[in-house]
């Protein structure tokens, strides 16, 4: 098999458990702050009633039960053993400690070998992260928090209404390390009022910060929302898919080749959507990417030589 020209993180699970890992999604009965008028009210702009999580089963279903219901069918298709357990949809943290904490003790059990919890940066907290690495001491599994970012410029964190900006997903990151947990930041790579500079910033940042983990996006839109009327309004203009594919390859370029990737391009269902992904299957998009990198003999962290002083490169024996 060719080497990949990134770190995969199908790969980096084999080589962290020692056999495939498979990643099952949990949906909790959660809102979000930037949704039920906390912070804002309609979320960010791109944001759908379901949240991030078409795949997922019912939120009225127990913990236990959609774990165990996709645990069963993922077996039984990939005679898979290990699991994580992905609380996927909306804000998972932002509930009551005590109710969080019913929730993450109901996914403990033998064949779920890491939580990994999806939540905004301004809702991250050292009462939940010390609960967490009680759990992890205890039961032995290990954690990852998975935050929304974006993008890095605040400018378009205040346009697509985030409500945080770009401080507040700095200190999430810094207490997630206290810890010692890993993080995965997810990154929008075609917003709209982002350029080609911000993506390239996004990468240094999250390298700078010693981030472990990014899922890359592609936006798409959903019907009903905030963005979808802007785009029925011609109100911005969507990159190419062309100008989309460079820019993951610059993002990577700039990348700590040690993060790892999850995800290339994102991936929704055609329905309730005014655009996704070009009209292109997220497969022949990644595949695009793979060609792209092959032709111009680009790789995860070809540029990554900004960090330690970098204008002292020049200094003999700095
Ligand atoms: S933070 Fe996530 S769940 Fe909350 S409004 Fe934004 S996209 Fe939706």
């Amino acid at each position: 098999m060719k080497e990949s020209r990134y770190r995969i993180y199908s790969q980096y699970l084999k080589e962290k458990y020692g056999e495939k890992i498979y990643k099952i999604p949990i949906n909790l009965p959660v809102t979000c702050p930037n949704r039920d008028g906390i912070l804002g009210r309609g979320g960010c702009i791109f944001c759908g009633e379901e949240g991030a999580g078409f795949e997922n089963l019912a939120s009225s279903i127990s913990v236990k039960d959609q774990l165990n219901k996709n645990i069963e069918y993922i077996q039984k298709k990939y005679k898979a053993k290990k699991f994580i357990a992905y609380f996927q949809n909306f804000t998972n943290t932002y509930l009551p400690l005590e109710q969080f904490k019913e929730y993450i003790y109901a996914s403990c059990q033998e064949n779920v070998v890491e939580i990994s919890i999806s939540t905004r940066p301004d809702c991250v907290n050292d009462k939940y992260l010390a609960f967490l690495n009680e759990v992890k001491e205890e039961k032995n599994i290990n954690i990852c928090i998975e935050l929304g970012l974006q993008s890095v410029n605040y400018h378009t964190l205040r346009k697509i209404n985030r409500g945080h900006s770009l401080a507040e997903f700095i200190d999430a990151i810094i207490r997630i390390k206290k810890y010692g947990f890993d993080s995965c930041v997810h990154m929008i790579l075609n917003l709209p009022w982002d350029e080609k500079e911000d993506v390239i910033e996004g990468a240094k940042i999250i390298s700078a910060l010693g981030v472990e983990q990014v899922k890359l996006h592609s936006l798409y839109i959903l019907k009903n929302t905030v963005i979808g009327r802007m785009y029925e309004n011609n109100e911005f203009k969507i990159i190419s898919l062309e100008e989309y594919v460079d820019r993951v390859v610059t993002f990577l370029e700039y990348l700590d080749p040690n993060i790892v990737i999850q995800r290339l391009v994102g991936r929704a269902p055609k329905e309730n959507t005014l655009f996704c992904n070009w009209d292109t299957s997220w497969w022949k998009i990644k595949d695009h990417i793979d060609e792209k990198m092959e032709k111009l003999d680009s790789f995860q962290g070809k540029k990554f030589m900004y960090l330690n002083g970098k204008a002292l490169m020049h200094i003999k024996n700095p």
